[in-house]
């Protein structure tokens, strides 16, 4: 009787689990211009960050579903491409400023999903945001090309012209600007968009997409599916989809790089990144310091533009102390706590990959200065928090150096002159975004022009270009050849057509059969 009892009280508590895990919010796709539910038997729990808590499941969309994603954007394409550029110029204006209205209840979402502090998700939205904003010049940027009088009567013109249905797949760190980077982008220019956002945190996308069904989309202009590898595969084999923007990581981004452009797509991959920050001798200490500890410890280190590897070159190797000191004072929390400056990562398991990095670095003979490892943070005891973590001494062979920690952990190499500082910065595989800080215009210069990375600072930690520009990473950081927004972004999401025209004012019309090539 008494393993009846056992038995018993587990079916109970098994009842009463799937009666709960059954009044968890689902994630839907949104298909058609409609949020519709998945038929899937997969499932992807999301959680909390701080918590662990399960905050929604993720479905893993069918093939069906995903299927119909396609045929809608195939469709919608027909008539979005043919809209006039001011209708879709309008449609912008409508979005951007939806977008401004509902900052708050987006950067609540992202707090929730991704951790990040709420008014660092207000600057994810905000980063995003400009993007549409520029999106709203794209009679502009759209322009092509004329060439009048190329021969007698003759003249030519480019046209930039929609590809098609494209598609976006995006990383969980930045769970609205990345999205914001692809969509308005892609549609602007008059194809139509299908997303598959980040399976870790899928409700910015959710809430944004609610949003430009509200500014004026048609339906199917903006479809999203969910999933992970096998959604990913669909995207990269499905014949109707013309071109791929990746952000993530560089097993999946050159996965998607090959995997896509083998079926003849388009391919941009912005993937992982080790920014190295120069600290000359001759820097504005106060401000660098500054700038050092926000750079490498904000969003817990979870930016591929952080600035995860410090480089101290001569005298500015004694002001490691105090980099440790304003470091300590850094609050570790929730990130809807206030005066929270640093939020959880987003698992456990990303907690103990950082962490196992950390070790590997003591091992390997670097100095642990601080060590946020350990770290309570009261009332979330549960959440994926590491505090910031300072390794010093430590060397490029080292694997805290050679891996990407995406984590609240800076390790710090001391060299004595600058021209062994580039070194290190050209001999590592990554070129996403790199800083010098200095007060001499020469050493700025020289470590412009000689550091092989694709975006520098110059007394600027975390030199992301605004969307007037491009996201210019580099070398180990992209695979592709056009990047992300700007001018660049125009040109990924467009062909070019070039059209050649003879009118002759006369009616002279042609005469003598030319068989050979003009001269
Ligand atoms: P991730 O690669 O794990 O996931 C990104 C996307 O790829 C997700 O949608 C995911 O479903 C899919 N995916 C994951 N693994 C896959 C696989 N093996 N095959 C096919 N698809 C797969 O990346 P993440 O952890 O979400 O994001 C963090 C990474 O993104 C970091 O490396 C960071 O540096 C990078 N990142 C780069 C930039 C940039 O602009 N260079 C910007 C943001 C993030």
């Amino acid at each position: 009787s008494a393993l009846r009892l056992v038995l018993a009280k587990q079916i109970l508590s098994g009842h009463s689990f799937r009666r709960c895990y059954a009044s968890i919010p689902t994630t839907k796709n949104f298909i058609n211009g409609e949020f519709v539910e998945s038929k899937t038997t997969k499932w992807i729990d999301l959680h909390n960050p701080a918590t662990n808590e399960v905050v929604t499941r993720v479905p893993e969309s069918t093939k069906e579903e995903m299927e119909a994603a396609v045929a809608s954007s195939r469709e919608a394409f027909k008539s979005w491409s043919q809209t006039t550029i001011l209708t879709r110029q309008q449609i912008m204006f409508k979005f951007q400023q939806l977008i401004k209205d509902n900052m708050k209840k987006l950067a609540a979402n992202i707090t929730l999903e991704q951790g990040k502090t709420l008014v660092d998700a207000e600057g994810d939205v905000y980063r995003g945001l400009q993007v549409v904003e520029h999106c709203c010049s794209i009679p502009s940027l759209q322009l092509g090309e004329t060439l009048h009088g190329i021969a007698k009567d003759m003249d030519t013109m480019t046209f930039r012209l929609p590809l098609g249905v494209v598609a976006g797949i995006t990383p969980f760190n930045f769970p609205a600007m990345i999205p914001l980077w692809m969509f308005p982008m892609a549609t602007v220019c008059g194809n139509t968009s299908i997303i598959k956002p980040s399976e870790r945190d899928p409700g910015a996308t959710m809430m944004l997409v609610q949003l430009a069904k509200e500014a004026g989309f048609p339906d199917g202009v903006v479809n999203v599916i969910h999933g992970a590898h096998d959604s990913v595969n669909f995207i990269c084999d499905n014949p109707d989809i013309k071109a791929i923007s990746f952000v993530g990581s560089d097993q999946a981004g050159q996965y998607i790089y090959e995997r896509g452009s083998r079926s003849g797509k388009r391919v941009q991959s912005n993937m992982g990144a080790k920014n190295h920050g120069v600290i000359m001798p001759d820097a504005n200490k106060e401000s660098t310091l500054t700038q050092l500890v926000g750079a490498a410890f904000g969003a817990a280190g979870q930016r591929c533009m952080a600035l995860s590897t410090a480089v101290f070159v001569g005298e500015a190797r004694k002001w490691i102390p105090e980099l440790v000191e304003r470091a300590k004072k850094l609050k570790v929390n929730a990130g809807h706590e206030p005066n929270a400056d640093l939020g959880p990562l987003i698992s456990p398991k990303a907690k103990e990959r950082a962490c196992n990095l950390v070790q590997s670095g003591v091992e390997e003979g670097a100095e642990l200065l601080l060590d946020g490892r350990d770290i309570k943070v009261k009332g979330y005891e549960k959440g994926n928090f590491v505090g910031p973590t300072i390794l010093n001494k430590v060397k490029p062979d080292m694997t805290c150096y050679k891996e990407e920690i995406f984590g609240p952990v800076l390790v710090s190499l001391e060299v004595d002159t600058l021209d062994e500082a580039i070194s290190i910065v050209n001999s590592n595989p990554y070129g996403n975004g790199t800083a010098i800080f200095t007060t001499n215009g020469a050493t700025a210069r020289k470590y412009t022009m000689e550091s092989d990375v694709g975006q520098v600072g110059v007394n600027v930690p975390i030199p992301v270009p605004l969307p007037m520009f491009s996201f210019t990473g580099s070398r180990g950081s992209f695979r592709g050849d056009t990047n992300f927004y700007g001018k660049q972004g125009i040109q990924f999401y467009t062909q070019v057509k070039t059209v050649t025209q003879l009118w002759k004012a006369d009616d002279a019309g042609i005469t003598g059969t030319a068989t050979t090539m003009p001269i």
